[in-house]
């Protein structure tokens, strides 16, 4: 539940207020986008502008929360000014200056009123206003709580987007973090229009046929220790380029090992375009995997975490393998 003082401190900026700039974190998924679009529905509902700028591209299967495409890629040269005359940022589902690159750095260095809504444990203060809940599934289903208790008008693209941010950072509610609240939020939200197996279409079936070579490909070669309790796999640029994929088509891919009977981890390691290796972290349940991905200078929830770690592939592959065999002591 939002503290009754940071959800009146954030309607009395929003109501005094003219322009919001709405972000996320880099690699910008279902959670995210959802909780971006769903804010931004509200704010132009009250005759506000929303902007939104966002780190990466919109992931394909997202893309129909965007259709006008109002969500731009954040460029310095281009869009600095437009963010310092800002009324306030409301930075959404990460809580970590890394992880909103160029933004997170042009944030820090000016004075507007910087909002942050999060599921994801948080150490130190964060924004002017946190508000951190690391028991709520997604950062969807503390936006839909913000918003009923700001009076939104709960329908259309704004419960879609809800729904999506729920749906896909719950893993289609089958993750650790579904909880009873993630299902009565859905539950509402269905019971004010949206169609589940619309949203789910959207997400979930609308997948390339490249993209399927690419997890075909990653399939056939995975590797596993002995007992079989770890599993792991490198998708390099190589691969990429023979199957006509992009980075951003592995999303989801490290859920598939892991549905291994006998499997309690798995690592995917993703080479970047610019020398680093993206690693993310799924566990069953057992496994506790943030404090691993934090000693690689990640982070992220108990079973599923990620960091980014410049290097070589098969260097990198080598040590995180070996720490992450530690776990099983
Ligand atoms: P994914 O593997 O899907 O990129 O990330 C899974 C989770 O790990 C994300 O929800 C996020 O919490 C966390 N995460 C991913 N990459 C990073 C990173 O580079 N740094 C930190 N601190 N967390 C990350
Ligand atoms: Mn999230």
């Amino acid at each position: 539940m939002i503290e009754s003082t940071s959800l009146q401190r954030i309607q009395s900026i929003v109501q005094k207020g003219k322009k919001f700039l709405l972000t996320t974190h880099v690699n910008a998924d279902g959670d995210g986008i959802g909780s971006e679009v769903a804010l931004a529905c509200h704010l132009r509902d009250l005759g506000k502008d929303a902007l939104i700028f966002n780190h990466s591209a919109t992931p394909e299967n997202i893309e129909f929360l965007d259709r006008r495409g109002d969500i731009q890629i954040f460029d310095p040269q281009k869009h600095g000014d437009l963010v310092r005359e800002m009324d306030a940022v409301f930075i959404l589902d990460i809580s970590d200056w890394e992880r909103l690159r160029d933004l997170g750095k042009l944030l820090r260095q000016i004075e507007v009123t910087k909002i942050c809504i999060d599921h994801h444990p948080l150490e130190e203060k964060f924004g002017e206003i946190d508000v951190i809940l690391t028991e709520a599934s997604s950062t969807g289903e503390i936006m839909y709580d913000l918003l009923k208790k700001s009076g939104a008008n709960l329908q259309g693209k704004m419960i879609e987007a809800l729904y999506t941010a729920i749906l896909t950072d719950t893993g289609a509610f089958r993750f650790s973090n579904t909880n009873p609240r993630a299902h009565e939020v859905c539950a509402d939200l269905i019971a004010r229009g949206v169609k589940p197996h619309h949203i789910y279409q959207e997400v979930y079936e609308r997948q390339s046929a490249n993209k399927l070579r690419l997890l075909g490909e990653i399939l056939s070669n995975l590797n596993f220790t002995k007992d079989g309790r770890l599993v792991w796999f490198t998708v390099t640029q190589a691969t990429m380029k023979s199957t006509g994929t992009q980075p951003r088509d592995t999303e989801g891919f490290a859920d598939f090992p892991r549905s291994i009977d006998g499997v309690d981890l798995c690592l995917m390691f993703l080479e970047t375009e610019n020398g680093k290796v993206k690693i993310s972290f799924r566990s069953k349940g057992k496994i506790v995997i943030n404090g691993l991905a934090n000693r690689f200078g990640g982070g992220g929830h108990p079973y599923a975490s990620g960091a980014l770690v410049e290097g070589k592939m098969q260097q990198i592959v080598q040590e995180v393998v070996s720490e992450a065999k530690g776990l099983f002591a």
